[in-house]
């Protein structure tokens, strides 16, 4: 058994950015508009020792003209069904959203482990919400910044014995 590894998050946190690094490749689509990428995209990875599969679920409120709770549900569940271990991003330079927060409420009763990827911390000193994110019920989290690279390796390790 490979195990999944699925992102999670509403658009624009930079979930394809991270799948990306992760999968050491350009896969999926890094884009400024919100909701570019429609369909669910998996690659092979390696983290560490450990071959996986990486799943980015960039469909989440996509268009919210079709139901946009109900896409927020389903992908968040697809992710609950299909993952070991699911990874939350959130944009570690802007407030919490009721996106966000509904994405947590569905992965709150999730069996699967979840981690917080506070994305966007490009520099150490930026000013960063983390008493918000801290709220939502999550143990782990780690910074990150996929346009630098920052807490990649970091993030490996911590993988690393999910895995
Ligand atoms: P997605 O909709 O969650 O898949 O987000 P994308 O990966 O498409 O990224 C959305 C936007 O955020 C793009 O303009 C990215 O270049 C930008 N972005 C992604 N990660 C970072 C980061 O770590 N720092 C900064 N400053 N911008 C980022
Ligand atoms: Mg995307």
């Amino acid at each position: 058994h490979v195990p999944t590894i699925a992102i999670v998050g509403r658009p624009n946190v930079g979930k394809s950015a991270i799948f990306n690094r992760m999968a050491g490749r350009r896969i999926a689509i890094v884009h400024d508009e919100p909701g570019v990428t429609r369909d669910r995209i998996s690659a092979p990875c390696k983290i560490t020792d450990h071959a996986c599969k990486l799943m980015d679920t960039g469909g989440i409120g996509a268009r919210l003209s079709d139901g946009f709770a109900e896409q927020v549900a389903a992908e968040a569940d697809i992710a609950m069904k299909t993952a070991d271990l699911i990874l939350f991003v959130l944009d570690s330079r802007d407030h919490l959203t009721p996106i966000d927060q509904s994405i947590a409420d569905h992965l709150r009763k999730s069996e699967v482990p979840v981690m917080l990827l506070l994305n966007k911390a490009d520099h150490e000193k930026q000013d960063l919400n983390l008493g918000e994110f801290s709220g939502l019920g999550f143990n782990d989290y780690i910074f990150l910044s996929a346009a630098h690279g920052r807490g990649f390796s970091e993030l490996a390790s911590r993988l690393d014995s999910f895995l």
